[in-house]
């Protein structure tokens, strides 16, 4: 069973799928990449738009959100779950059947209309408003990695950066208007931080503010326009103004970033809602203890997690930090009569909380080496009769020289503080 599993992961790599082939796509693609690595691929059975993440995949896509959830819940936020679908009355009371009707699927039960979600808010809206709030309780954050459904025309959709499924890295803030400020300085520069984790550099920060065709009085604009820019000019980030570029129900910051080859990508957005407080009744009791509408604030950071991926598999080339790399450390036998024993190896690191595959094919050290090589795994550990004799390791991390004689203790000293840095 291990052998074929592992003689599978293998030939995987070699076998490029027709279609990432006949599409003569550049070396640097995010999906020529995903297809050495085996992270994901699209089939016309199942549909344009809506890659499969493989088991290599799925972990950078789960190390992603793990990694941003934890910083979300040391940051005061909670984490919020809801369906895919909710009754379609919901996207007409909140407006975006109006707006997105085309670009909607719909299913139905018992002759009642359901819509697939387009946008996560309404579910968080309906969480919030589950119970009565006190001022004194806001601002109530609510995140969530909450995967959305938008149609498009299948010619334009491609690998991970156009798509149908869209896993948005969400998050509505509810809030009082003086709390704006602070809220929106503290998530720029959650913002900033993150991107810089994951090896991108903030490029443009913009300013977008009232559109012709809008919601809310002028007041109400000018107010938050001014809280935004406020918070924008109190944390001294640079910005530019989009004049009449907001969105039709609130203002937005949109924040662009820079990968490597010096590309700019619009990644985060922040936006002001007038609308949906409005629309759904959204209130707190405020401390003379009449009723106050509350501030609605939309985020997602990274925008759709699909598209992260694929900027991030651009950025680095697929040659992933220890702390993201879907397999960590591949473990390569000399001969058949070490299987046993280097199984005993692998067990242990998998304990030690890595993620470690191996390959125990008939074939070359060398070939076997090469292959581990070019799918960027950071570490490759050869066991052969000397390392089985001294019961020690050789390792090769990625671009270095193969070092003999590493005690398993010392290995993974190494690799939890390579990990534990994140870089
Ligand atoms: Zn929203």
């Amino acid at each position: 069973m291990k052998e074929q599993k592992n003689l599978k992961a293998n030939v995987a790599s070699n076998s490029m799928s027709k279609n990432v082939e006949e599409e003569n796509l550049p070396e640097n693609d995010h999906r020529v990449i995903g297809q050495k690595l085996d992270l994901f691929s699209v089939h016309e059975d199942t549909g344009a738009g809506l890659p499969l993440f493989h088991p290599n995949g799925a972990v950078l896509f789960r190390l992603i959100e793990q990694h941003i959830t934890e910083k979300l819940l040391k940051s005061g936020y909670q984490i919020a779950r809801t369906p895919h679908i909710y009754k379609a009355g919901v996207w007409k009371k909140s407006g975006h059947e109006a707006k997105y009707k085309e670009n909607m699927f719909y299913t139905e039960s018992a002759g009642e209309k359901f819509a697939i979600k387009p946008m996560n808010c309404p579910g968080h809206i309906y969480i919030y408003k589950h119970k009565s709030h006190s001022y004194r309780e806001l601002p109530i954050r609510i995140a969530e990695f909450g995967t959305v459904y938008r149609d498009e025309l299948s010619g334009v959709l491609t690998g991970l950066t156009r798509v149908r499924t869209i896993t948005q890295d969400d998050a509505h803030i509810f809030c009082k208007e003086d709390q704006i400020e602070s809220e929106v300085i503290s998530m720029i520069n959650f913002f900033i931080d993150t991107y810089s984790e994951f090896g991108l550099s903030p490029d443009t920060i913009e300013l977008s503010t009232m559109p012709k065709k809008h919601l809310g009085d002028l007041k109400s604009w000018k107010s938050a326009e001014k809280a935004l820019e406020g918070a924008l000019k109190k944390n001294k980030n640079k910005y530019v103004v989009n004049a009449g570029d907001g969105a039709f129900y609130g203002p937005k910051i949109d924040f662009h970033v820079k990968d490597v080859l010096g590309r700019s990508w619009q990644l985060g957005t922040i936006q002001l809602d007038f609308n949906l407080p409005e629309r759904f009744k959204l209130f707190y009791i405020d401390d003379k203890n009449k009723k106050k509408q509350v501030i609605m604030l939309h985020r997602a950071m990274l925008g759709a997690v699909e598209r992260f991926m694929a900027i991030l598999i651009e950025n680095c080339q697929g040659v992933f930090p220890a702390w993201l790399a879907p397999v960590q450390v591949r473990i390569i036998n000399m001969n058949d009569s070490l299987i046993e024993y280097a199984e005993g190896i692998e067990n242990r690191l998998r304990g030690a909380g890595f993620r470690v595959d191996s390959d125990y094919r008939l074939e070359s050290v060398g070939k076997k080496v090469r292959e581990a090589e070019m799918q960027k795994i950071p570490f490759i550990i050869v066991i052969g009769d000397k390392e089985k004799a001294a019961g020690t390791l050789a390792v090769r991390a990625r671009g270095q020289k193969p070092k003999f004689g590493v005690k398993f203790g010392d290995f993974v000293k190494d690799l939890n503080k390579q990990v534990e840095s994140k870089k």
